[in-house]
C-alpha cells in the first residue's frame, strides 16, 4: 500500500480524571480484607493499574513523534440513551449513583472515584464520535485514544477495569443511529472481551471476532466452541492461543480464519477492540510492533475491500506504557499508510547467518 492515508485520532482529556488510585487509602470494605492483604506483601507502593498515565504515555509519544497524515480532533460524552442501548437500565441508575462516591464495583477489582464516571461516559461517547467521522467519510479511519476501557463491562455490570463496554456502544450507534447493517467487531486485546461477547451473543449482524490468551487467563472465557445462539449462531469467532504466543501465530489466525469470515460476513464498517497488552512487556503474549502493525494492515484491506475503508480502532487494554505508546504508534503508522516489516519468527534470521558461518568448520575435510 505505502501510500499515505488519513487517520484521526480522537481524544478528549476528560478520560484522565478516572483515577481510583488517588483515593485508594479511602475506599470501604472490600479493600481493607481482601486486597490489603494482597498489598501488604508487596514492596513497593500499590498502583491502580489502569490509571491515567496510559494515554498521557500515547499522546506525549505522539507529539514528540508525530505520523503524517495523523490528525487529533476532540471527543464527546455518550448520552444515556446511546449507552442504554447495550446496558441495562438498572446498571445504569446505579453507576450514576457513584458519581461523587469512591468505591470497589466488583470482584475484578474494578473501582470508581469522583470524575470516573464522566470519563467512562467520555470513553463511550469518543468511540461514537470516532465511528461517525469514518460511517460520514470525514476521515479515512480512526482510533478513538480512552479509558477506562470497555471490552469486560457486560450489559448489568462493570467488570476487569471497565465501566461501559465503549465498543459495543460503538458498534450498536452504527447499527441504530448511522444506517450500518453488518459491523465486524475484532478484539485483540490479549484478554477475552467477555463483555462484548455477551451483547451480541445472538446479533446475526455483528460478527464478533475475538483473539486472546485462552482460560484460566482472565476472564476465562472465550473458548473455541462459544460461536454465539439463537439467531447469533456462528457470529461469534473465538481463537484461544496459548500465553506466549506471538506475531506469525496471531497473523496466521487472522489471515485463515478472520479474512475468510469476513468475506462471508460482508461487513459495513469494521471496529477494532485494540488493546496492547499482547506484547511480552505486558507478560501475556508475545506479539511485537511490527505484529499490532502488519495485524492493521489485514483490517484495513478487510475493510478497504467490503466497506470503502470504513475502520475504526477503540483502545482497550495495556498496562506497559512504553509497550502501550509505542504500539499505538506502530498501528498509527500502518493506519496511515506507513511502510511496514512483514514479522518473521524471532531469531530465524540471526540462526540462518550462524548456519552458514558455523557449518563450514564442521564439513568432512575434502581430500587433498
Ligand atoms: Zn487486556
Amino acid at each position: 500500500m505505502d501510500q499515505q492515508r488519513d487517520v484521526t485520532v480522537f481524544y478528549d482529556e476528560r478520560v484522565l480524571a478516572h483515577y481510583p488510585d488517588a483515593n485508594v487509602d479511602f475506599l470501604p470494605g472490600r479493600l481493607d480484607k481482601r486486597i490489603r492483604a494482597i498489598l501488604s506483601g508487596l514492596t513497593v507502593q500499590w498502583k491502580y493499574p489502569e490509571h491515567p498515565g496510559r494515554i498521557s504515555a500515547i499522546m506525549d509519544l505522539l507529539a514528540r513523534e508525530p505520523i503524517s497524515g495523523v490528525r487529533i480532533e476532540p471527543g464527546r460524552a455518550a448520552t444515556r440513551e446511546e449507552l442504554g442501548r447495550v446496558h441495562t437500565t438498572s446498571f445504569l441508575d446505579h453507576l450514576f449513583s457513584l458519581r461523587d462516591q469512591s468505591t470497589w464495583l466488583d470482584v475484578d477489582t474494578t473501582a470508581v472515584a469522583p470524575g470516573s464516571v464522566e470519563a467512562a461516559e467520555v470513553a463511550a461517547g469518543t468511540a461514537i464520535a470516532a465511528v461517525e467521522a469514518v460511517v460520514e467519510g470525514r476521515t479515512g479511519s480512526a482510533f478513538a485514544v480512552v479509558r477506562p476501557p470497555g471490552h469486560h463491562a457486560e450489559p448489568v455490570r462493570a467488570r476487569g477495569f471497565c465501566l461501559f463496554n465503549n465498543v459495543a456502544v460503538a458498534a450498536a450507534h452504527a447499527h441504530a443511529a448511522l444506517g450500518c447493517k453488518r459491523v465486524l467487531i475484532l478484539d485483540w486485546d490479549a484478554h477475552h472481551g467477555n463483555g462484548t461477547q455477551d451483547i451480541f451473543w445472538s446479533d446475526p449482524d455483528t460478527l464478533f471476532f475475538d483473539i486472546h490468551r485462552a482460560a484460566p487467563f482472565y476472564p476465562g472465557s472465550g473458548a473455541l466452541t462459544d460461536i454465539g445462539a439463537g439467531r447469533g449462531e456462528g457470529a461469534t469467532v473465538n481463537v484461544p492461543m496459548p500465553g506466549g504466543a506471538g506475531d506469525v501465530a496471531y497473523l496466521k489466525a487472522m489471515r485463515e480464519i478472520l479474512v475468510p469470515a469476513a468475506d462471508y460476513f460482508k461487513p459495513d464498517l469494521v471496529l477494532v477492540s485494540a488493546g496492547f497488552d499482547a506484547h511480552w512487556f505486558d507478560l501475556a503474549l508475545n506479539v511485537t510492533y511490527d505484529g499490532f502493525a502488519a495485524m492493521t494492515r489485514i483490517v484495513q484491506d478487510i475493510a478497504d475491500k467490503h466497506c470503502d475503508g470504513r475502520l475504526a480502532m477503540i483502545l482497550e487494554g495495556g498496562y506497559n506504557t512504553e509497550s502501550l505508546a509505542r504500539g499505538v504508534h506502530a498501528t498509527l503508522h500502518a493506519l496511515a499508510g506507513g511502510e511496514l516489516t512483514e514479522p518473521k519468527v524471532c531469531g530465524i534470521e540471526e540462526v540462518e547467518a550462524a548456519i552458514a558461518f558455523h557449518k563450514p568448520a564442521f564439513e568432512p575435510d575434502q581430500p587433498e
